[in-house]
């Protein structure tokens, strides 16, 4: 991995959870109002930092932090993504990543090896303007491929919650047991970090205590400007992701961005912010406004 910051203390990037974060060093995308312009623009790329210092330190913070969270640039860029992520997963944490969803094979094999607890999707736009917000050629099929690999996650979640409402503990505990037979040994040790923020929750009726951490969250996730959105934009944007759990509108401020010229770009007002939110809980189960 070409890792190029490590973030060591986060209560912000994985929700509710104590995290650490990783800057991985490259993109295949050029956003203007890209925001870590150090790890895009090869001109500005920071010392690598050496994966040994960055396992030293979690080793370090093990009883400390619940997860990771991966970042780049975009981290599916790198080949030795799934061996790096094993190797956090290894070591008890929770690992969030962001992921522009270039990648759809990477993402699902991720997903199907149970190496990730929380994803979150850039959605940059409408298909359609695609290319012009990120400035480079997209493969739009793999944008759709990512979408719905994230989007079945919430059905098969779903099932899951269905699985608790009828009671059928017996069903439930086979199926968390076979998870949990994988992730035993990993978890053990998790489990006994004092209670920090572990999402358990207990039925009601019964003693049977469900680790949700064993679901994979998600969220999708777009930074809207005046230059690119507007409100058929973000209707175009719900139907891509529709029945999706979680949206999250990011507000541009043009403090830093990859692209000069977009420092002096308008951003939306807390109103119109509102609007799109308005407009995308048409699609989504819940949007937020970040
Ligand atoms: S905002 Fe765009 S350019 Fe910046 S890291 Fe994300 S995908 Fe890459």
């Amino acid at each position: 991995m070409i890792i190029g910051g490590l973030q060591k203390f986060s209560l912000i990037d994985y929700p509710h959870k104590i995290s650490a974060i990783i800057f991985t060093i490259g993109c295949n995308f050029r956003c203007p109002f890209c925001h870590n312009p150090e790890l895009v623009n090869p001109k500005l790329y920071p010392k690598k930092i050496p994966e040994n210092n960055v396992f030293e330190f979690l080793e370090s913070r093990m009883e400390k932090l619940d997860a990771v969270v991966i970042t780049g640039g975009e981290p599916t860029l790198h080949k030795d993504l799934y061996q790096f992520i094993s190797k956090i997963k290894s070591m008890d944490f929770l690992v969030k990543l962001d992921t522009n969803g270039t990648y759809p094979n990477i993402l699902n094999r991720l997903i199907k090896d149970n190496l990730l607890n929380y994803i979150a999707m850039d959605i940059k736009g409408s298909l359609d303007r695609y290319e012009e917000i990120v400035t480079t050629k997209v493969n739009l099929e793999n944008i759709k491929d990512s979408i719905n690999i994230i989007l079945s996650l919430y059905k098969s979640n779903k099932t899951k919650d269905i699985l608790n409402k009828k009671t059928d503990y017996k069903s439930l505990d086979t199926k968390f047991n076979m998870e949990k037979k994988v992730n035993i040994s990993k978890r053990s040790n998790a489990e006994m970090k004092a209670n920090k923020s572990k999402e358990i929750y207990k039925d009601a009726n019964s003693n049977t205590k469900v680790n949700t951490d064993l679901e994979i969250k998600y969220e999708f996730r777009t930074t809207v400007l005046p230059k690119f959105h507007n409100e058929g934009e973000i209707h175009k944007i719900g139907k891509l992701v529709n029945g999706a759990r979680l949206f999250v509108l990011q507000k541009f401020y043009p403090s830093k961005t990859l692209d000069l010229n977009f420092l002096k770009e308008k951003q939306f007002s807390n109103n119109q912010m509102l609007k799109f939110k308005k407009i995308l809980e048409n699609y989504v189960q819940k949007c937020l406004i970040r």
